[in-house]
């Protein structure tokens, strides 16, 4: 049977990476209201509309997707949706929904108005996927009853309920599905005064003092991902109990960034084998993913999601079609001198 997503909890021993782990438990870290929510505002305003206007028509949410890197707030959003509507929300993830019939069986046991989380939605297989399209449009499942000859197709009628999809991979949703949404929103990295406020809110619900100097240490260190900024506050939390008085400052928070091998970026050992292969084994690129990927042992996926996004922030990397290109902020930042010819002749 489907269950929450286990799926979901990465044995990825990186700091900074981003996907969910075991040790992210909430300690009512989760934003609960749409007015709780630091940063993404247009995103929020969106939202803030979307509920306003189904509540006056008492009529359930349209379907909606999330997507943008891993830790940005997608499940956060989905239980947000969950409280501002009054319903419950039934999360589960793309790859634990194996068969049509554990599908089925979710939907048959939602009620009117309900929201189906579906993280990783991207990962639904095709058969699971064809009996969503229904469901999604109609509040119809139709099931096949009985075998052989004797096998019926019937219809059954499901409850108003709200899809709440999530994903990292736009592109892997096939078109059918993505259509099926009638509201797409994407979530950006968070820019630093944002990242500062959630950190700054978090560090009392974990009972750790931290003055302003010591949230902004965290919070730019954090590649504008607020799983990580969490990830990371926790383990200052435990440095400044260890080797100082417990209170997180600028300096104690460095400290404890840079034994975590975490630089004034927020790049970690990972992004710096990234940028180091490109540069030094394929001469600043261009380079393919799967390639990089081989060089440093590591999984292409995790260096897609979790990676390049903030490297491509930064202004580090370039995609072209040809492949990754590092740029001259990057060589700057590992200490390289400049010496990519394509680039320096503007071939690319
Ligand atoms: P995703 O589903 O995109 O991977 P989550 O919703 O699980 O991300 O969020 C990761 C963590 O970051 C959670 O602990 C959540 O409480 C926190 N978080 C996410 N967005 C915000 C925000 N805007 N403000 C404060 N905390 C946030």
């Amino acid at each position: 049977m489907p269950d929450e997503h286990p799926e979901n909890v990465s044995p990825d021993p990186r700091v900074v990476s981003g996907k969910r782990r075991s040790e992210d438990q909430e300690q009512g870290l989760r934003p609960q209201r749409l007015d709780d929510i630091i940063g993404q505002d247009r995103v929020i305003e969106n939202l803030k509309i979307l509920v306003g206007a189904a509540k006056k028509r008492k009529e359930p949410l349209d379907h909606i997707l999330f997507y943008g890197p891993p830790g940005l707030g997608k499940t956060t959003l989905s239980h947000v949706m969950g409280k501002e509507m009054g319903v419950n929300v039934r999360p589960t993830a793309g790859p634990s929904i194996e068969r049509a019939g554990d599908l089925a069986a979710i939907l048959t046991h939602l009620r009117e108005g309900d929201i189906l989380f579906i993280d990783e939605i991207h990962r639904l297989g095709k058969a699971v996927e064809e009996i969503l399209y229904p469901a999604m449009e109609d509040f119809v499942l139709d099931i096949v009853v009985g075998k052989g000859p004797a096998a019926k197709n019937v219809r059954l009628n499901l409850p108003k309920f709200t899809v709440v999809g999530a994903t990292t991979r736009l592109a892997l949703l096939t078109g059918a599905l993505r259509s099926r949404f009638g509201a797409v929103y994407r979530l950006d990295l968070y820019d630093n005064e944002s990242m500062v406020k959630i950190v700054t809110r978090a560090a009392p619900l974990l009972k750790t003092p931290i003055d302003e100097g010591g949230a902004r240490m965290i919070g730019s260190r954090s590649r504008g991902t607020p799983r990580i900024a969490l990830r990371l506050l926790k383990r200052v939390r435990d440095f400044a109990q260890e080797r100082a008085d417990g209170k997180i400052t600028a300096e104690v928070a460095d400290q404890a960034l840079d034994l975590l091998g975490i630089d004034h970026l927020g790049l970690d050992d990972i992004d710096r084998r990234v940028l180091a292969t490109i540069i030094d084994k394929f001469d600043g690129g261009p380079v393919g993913l799967e390639t990089i990927a081989a060089s440093i042992t590591e999984e292409a996926d995790t260096i897609e999601d979790v990676c390049e996004p903030y490297l491509l922030t930064l202004g580090f990397l370039d995609r072209t079609p040809r492949g990754r290109v590092a740029q001259r902020r990057a060589y700057e930042h590992m200490g390289r001198p400049f010496n990519n010819r394509l680039q320096q002749q503007s071939l690319l």
